[in-house]
């Protein structure tokens, strides 16, 4: 099985699998780069995967779904392109001889789901959209803390090896954030120089590994003592109010 990220607009990945004859996409907000790679390697287009409602994950759906034939599969909860078939917790979906589990992970919007599937003789694989990045998470546009942190803390139980095949590459500045918070985390000093180089290059980060995560995300470690203590220099009296990792992501949304 081959992985490849498809970057879209700014900063958007579009997620390809494929086994060298058939091929799923995962939150196409844009037909264009997912038509040109489907004609470059010769792939016919199984299935769509989408996250949440949100248009810079569905935009290119309606294109693809009438040039291609593909099977649409969505969340069951949020406004959709119509014909798709709706996905709760606990559903999968069969494609290119895998099974996609599917998982509720509500918080950057009320009814986004992530897939996971394991894969024979390789590293498996999550498809996590808008709700687990590289180093940081989702704004909190429709859900709560709690709902955020109850669908981290899921993901977060997967696999060691699992590759975290988030929808934007954030990385950089979500890591810029993560040093405020946990500048003594020798994990995260030296994965933050492995995406500078990276970056350098003009290469994406991402997948990343959820054992990758564990060690520096801190949106995946809002209990450590290190980062309650810095959350605690941040804001003593929402750190009491609202818990570590409310207070977290607040401090994060208004950080330059
Ligand atoms: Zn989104
Ligand atoms: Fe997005």
């Amino acid at each position: 099985m081959k992985l490849i990220p498809l970057p879209a607009f700014d900063d958007n990945y579009i997620w390809m699998l494929h086994d060298g004859r058939k091929a799923l996409v995962v939150d196409p907000g844009d037909a264009e780069p997912v038509l040109a790679a489907l004609q470059r390697e010769g792939l016919k287009l199984q299935g769509i995967l989408v996250t949440h409602h949100h248009s810079d994950h569905t935009g290119g759906v309606d294109r693809l779904r009438n040039s291609t034939g593909a099977s649409v599969f969505g969340p069951a909860g949020e406004k959709m392109p119509e014909p798709l078939q709706r996905q709760h917790g606990g559903d999968s979906v069969q494609l290119l001889g895998l099974q996609f589990q599917v998982l509720d992970v509500p918080g950057h919007t009320a009814g986004h789901i992530a897939y996971f599937a394991n894969i024979p003789h390789e590293a498996p694989v999550l498809f996590c959209g808008d709700t687990l990045f590289s180093g940081g998470c989702g704004r909190l546009f429709e859900g709560t803390p709690q709902q955020m942190l109850a669908s981290l803390s899921q993901l977060s139980a997967l696999p060691d090896a699992t590759r975290v095949c988030c929808a934007h590459e954030y990385t950089l500045s979500n890591l810029k954030f993560a040093v405020e918070v946990e500048p003594d985390n020798p994990h995260l000093m030296a994965y933050l120089a492995q995406c500078q180089a990276v970056r350098g290059q003009g290469l994406p980060t991402l997948p990343s590994t959820l054992d990758t995560e564990r060690k520096i995300n801190p949106f995946l470690r809002s209990e450590q003592p290190t980062i309650v203590a810095s959350v605690r220099r941040f804001d003593a009296q929402g750190l009491t109010s609202l818990g570590a990792f409310a207070t977290l992501r607040l401090w994060k949304n208004q950080y330059r």
